[in-house]
């Protein structure tokens, strides 16, 4: 798919691999340039679909949560976070503003809305282990990427 630079993260399931998988995917598009609402946008994407994996995919033990990231040299962020959990009956309806299966977590069921509203595609997939695939895609603005392509690459 014309990607001039990929890389996969894959780690356990718990709460505070949150914060490190929002950064390590941050730290990764800075090759692109973004502006920082751009990557505050990202930040806040990857945090809800990695969330949503460590409280919904695995409720009752760990398991493992994969997140890859793909850039395009026309400054294309593709993202996918993957889990093998316990999956979503009802995919359309899991991206409906304030559906939650968990109200009395005080989960207000924005995750897939906020993700929508952050980036410029969502899709929603099972995969081939019954867990969901979250594939979520941001075109960055008219700025100069960095780094990848350059003299030494
Ligand atoms: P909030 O994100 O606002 O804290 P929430 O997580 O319930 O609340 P969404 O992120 O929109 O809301 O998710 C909606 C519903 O989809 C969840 O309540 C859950 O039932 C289901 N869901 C989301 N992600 C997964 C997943 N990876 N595995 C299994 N179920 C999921
Ligand atoms: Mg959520």
């Amino acid at each position: 798919m014309n990607y001039i630079n990929e890389m996969t993260l894959q780690f356990d399931s718990h709460s505070i691999n949150e914060g490190f998988a929002r950064s390590a995917v941050a730290a990764f598009c800075v090759q692109l340039n973004p502006t920082l609402d751009e990557i505050t946008d990202i930040k806040t994407a990857v945090s809800e679909a990695v969330t949503n994996c460590v409280v919904h995919a695995y409720p009752k033990s760990k398991g493992k949560i994969t997140v890859w990231v793909g850039l395009k040299k026309t400054r294309e962020i593709d993202i996918k976070v993957i889990d093998n959990g316990v999956g979503i009956a009802d995919l359309q309806r899991a991206r409906e503003p304030f559906f939650t299966t968990k109200p009395d977590e005080e989960r207000a069921g924005m995750g897939f809305t906020v993700m929508e509203s952050f980036m410029d595609t969502v899709n929603l997939e099972r995969n081939e282990n019954g867990g969901i695939v979250v594939e979520m895609s941001k075109s960055l603005g008219r700025r100069k990427a960095m780094a990848v392509g350059g003299e030494n690459d």
